[in-house]
């Protein structure tokens, strides 16, 4: 019998006086019970906003939609919304219906690097496959917030067949990122269906599945989908936990289950302000994944989407964090902090500086406590110059057959036996004169 929370007993009591406490951990009707207007919230949650209030928040919930678990709902202090981490991840702000100057509908260009219906194809040996629109909760600062809970972007089976098709006829994708939408939101025989096409497919040596399930739907993390799961190995999950308060009893059960099959845990979080934009609280939250098993992977900036505006944080804040981990906790606890770059640069690691100065032969570092200190470079070392023919070079190195003879980006730059010196963009006016001439 489920010992439910005052918390939890009175949402239920609300939504219906007749249910018995157990279906609280039924994921299937906290889906059905899933709050999608701002009534229901005021009277699950025993607030009510006033009638200005709640014409603009009609008005955001017109152009981004609202849905909130039962669950997500009853970790939220109903004593002081406004500055609370669950409420704002999760209610709707007027605020999101303004749109900067350089904000954009796809800023990660998502839709541009597209060669397959469900596929956006950015990095060389890897894929984002969008397999579900569907979300268990729809988070505010979602940076896909064009397309989730639009019934025109659900995935048909059509489209993906069409894409497992183009990762098929790719040898080069060896690691496949399923997410959404949530890819936990779908039937566990239809996930398993995904996984065991792409468990056939030779070159693909690993898949990950992007999820805020654990976080927003726990119970959806059954015995079943985790024995399922555990059929597909090597399979890696990234949860998305913003805050320690997400964490609960609940959570850390699901993360269990998961863990107990498996599954190595990493989590990507996004900077929010208001939310985690605190040093003390993001280091408390990772540490807390850490002891979930969860390895901290990205800390996200936060986008340029559409209706995130408020959410935005400067740069810095990011690196000040960084700066107040590293060191000073696990090095396994420090996520690395990405700016996903606009126009599909992709993810871009920005770190604080620790590398003071350089001179022949010597490097000036300083540490996290402030001492600065020297490491010496050796006077010997003999580069060993390369033509990227690994099968005559001294060193060991067995290709099976792996192509590894292309380099590109700064790593040409870097390259013996490329000329290339410089990477130049191709259309500055410069560069059109010396056409034109
Ligand atoms: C984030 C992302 C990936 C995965 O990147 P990793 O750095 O390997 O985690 C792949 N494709 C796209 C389009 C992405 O945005």
């Amino acid at each position: 019998m489920a010992i439910l929370s005052t918390n939890q007993q009175e949402i239920v009591d609300r939504i219906d006086a007749g249910a018995a406490a157990g279906m609280w951990r039924d994921w299937r009707w906290q889906v059905q019970n899933a709050i999608t207007d701002i009534s229901t919230f005021e009277r699950l949650l025993g607030v009510s906003f006033d009638q200005d209030d709640r014409k603009a928040l009609e008005g955001t919930v017109s152009r981004f939609p609202l849905r909130i678990t039962p669950y997500y709902l009853s970790l939220i202090d109903a004593k002081d919304i406004w500055n609370d981490p669950i409420f704002m991840q999760c209610f709707p702000s007027p605020a999101e219906l303004q749109v900067e100057p350089d904000d954009m509908e796809d800023p990660l260009a998502e839709d541009a690097d597209h060669p397959a219906p469900c596929i956006t194809h950015r990095y060389p040996d890897r894929v984002l496959f969008l397999v579900s629109n569907v979300c268990a909760m729809y988070c505010r600062h979602c940076t896909r917030k064009r397309k989730v809970g639009d019934i025109d972007s659900i995935p048909s089976e059509a489209e993906i067949i069409e894409s497992l098709d183009y990762i098929r006829e790719n040898p080069r994708v060896r690691d496949v990122l399923l997410s959404g939408g949530d890819p936990f939101m779908l039937p566990d025989d239809y996930l398993d269906w995904i996984l065991t096409e792409l468990d056939d497919i030779e070159h693909v040596e690993v898949v990950r599945i992007g999820t805020r399930v654990p976080v927003v739907l726990p119970y959806r993390v059954t015995k079943e989908l985790t024995a399922m799961l555990a059929r597909h190995h090597p399979l890696w999950v990234n949860t998305h936990f913003n805050h320690p308060a997400e964490i609960t009893a609940s959570s850390t059960e699901a993360l269990a289950r998961l863990a107990d099959a498996g599954i190595p845990l990493g989590n990507q979080s996004v900077l929010l302000a208001g939310v985690n934009d605190c040093p003390r609280i993001m280091k408390t939250l990772v540490q807390k994944l850490v002891r979930n098993r969860i390895r901290p992977y990205y800390l996200y900036q936060c986008d340029l989407s559409e209706g995130l505006t408020h959410f935005r944080t400067p740069v810095s804040k990011g690196i000040e964090i960084i700066e107040n981990l590293i060191g000073h906790t696990s090095g396994f606890a420090v996520p690395t902090y990405v700016i996903d770059a606009p126009g599909g640069a992709g993810k871009i690691p920005v770190m604080p500086q620790y590398l003071i100065s350089w001179a022949t032969n010597k490097v000036v570092l300083r540490n996290f406590e402030g001492v600065i200190t020297t490491y010496r470079e050796p006077d010997s070392y003999e580069p060993v110059w390369c033509d990227r023919k690994c099968a005559t070079c001294r060193q060991y190195l067995r290709l099976e057959g792996a192509d590894e003879s292309r380099a590109i980006g700064i790593v040409k730059l870097l390259s013996d036996e490329d000329p290339t010196t410089a990477l130049v963009p191709e259309h500055t006016e410069r560069f059109e004169r010396r056409h034109d001439s």
